[in-house]
């Protein structure tokens, strides 16, 4: 599919899901998903936009978020963990004990539980996710119900309207619009997490290959998004 097709393609998703008086959401990594914002802004559809801020992001995915807010005018919360829970597992373990015991834990504090209690608020979520990020999404749906978290009125819906898109098809979209970068994108990286736990790539790695490398490269999910969980009918 061309990339005039697969933008078309997704600005019809997105107007379907967002059809009618639901309250979704959009959540924003901070990294190319920036293609989502912009295929919002040409699907008219305006809704609160969220960021996850586990206080361990590059200063640069910092301050290129708040770029992102100004250039879309958006409605933006940055959902932040609970300090005193921080505190108490920083006490216990360490800053840096994703390095020994794997990343699952601390993502589940400042990512995931943050993230649950916001999306309680609402019927349905936009995320980022493509198919080739990485295989455990390789048969990610366009449009399912969340696996992880739920909803205002129980499950969860969740649009992932750049699932067919590729890194090659994002880059393209980026440049052609001239969309605002993440600034690390200069210095090697590709997929953009915390600091501490995202490096630049290699020559010919993946885009996942980046994150949490010290792990196998089967564990590349932070608990966000689990294996989909398809549904025929959520619009
Ligand atoms: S990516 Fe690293 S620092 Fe960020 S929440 Fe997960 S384990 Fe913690």
């Amino acid at each position: 599919m061309t990339l005039d097709a697969l933008t078309e393609h997704s600005i019809a998703l997105i107007q379907k899901f967002c059809a009618d008086d639901q309250s979704i959401t959009c959540a924003f990594s901070g990294a190319e998903d920036v293609v989502v914002l912009d295929l919002l802004r040409r699907a008219n559809r305006s809704m609160p936009v969220f960021a996850v801020d586990t206080a361990r992001l590059h200063l640069e995915t910092v301050t290129y978020i708040q770029r992102v807010q100004q250039h879309f005018n958006l409605d933006l919360t940055w959902i932040k963990p609970d300090p005193k829970a921080v505190a108490s597992f920083e006490h216990q373990n360490g800053r840096f004990s994703f390095y020994e015991d794997g990343h699952l834990a601390c993502c589940n504090l400042r990512k995931t539980e943050p993230l649950r209690a916001y999306l309680t608020q609402f019927d349905g979520w936009l995320t980022g996710l493509r198919r080739d990020q990485n295989p455990n999404r390789g048969t990610l749906p366009e449009l399912q119900l969340d696996p992880v978290f739920k909803g205002l009125r129980g499950p969860l819906k969740k649009a992932n309207p750049i699932a067919s898109w590729s890194r090659e098809d994002v880059d393209t979209y980026i440049q052609r619009y001239n969309l605002p970068q993440n600034p690390l994108v200069q210095q090697g990286y590709k997929s953009i997490g915390c600091a501490p736990c995202t490096r630049a790539l290699k020559p010919q790695e993946h885009e996942r290959a980046g994150r949490w490398w010290w792990e196998t490269a089967s564990n590349k999910e932070c608990g966000l998004h689990q294996t989909p969980l398809p549904a025929s009918k959520v619009v």
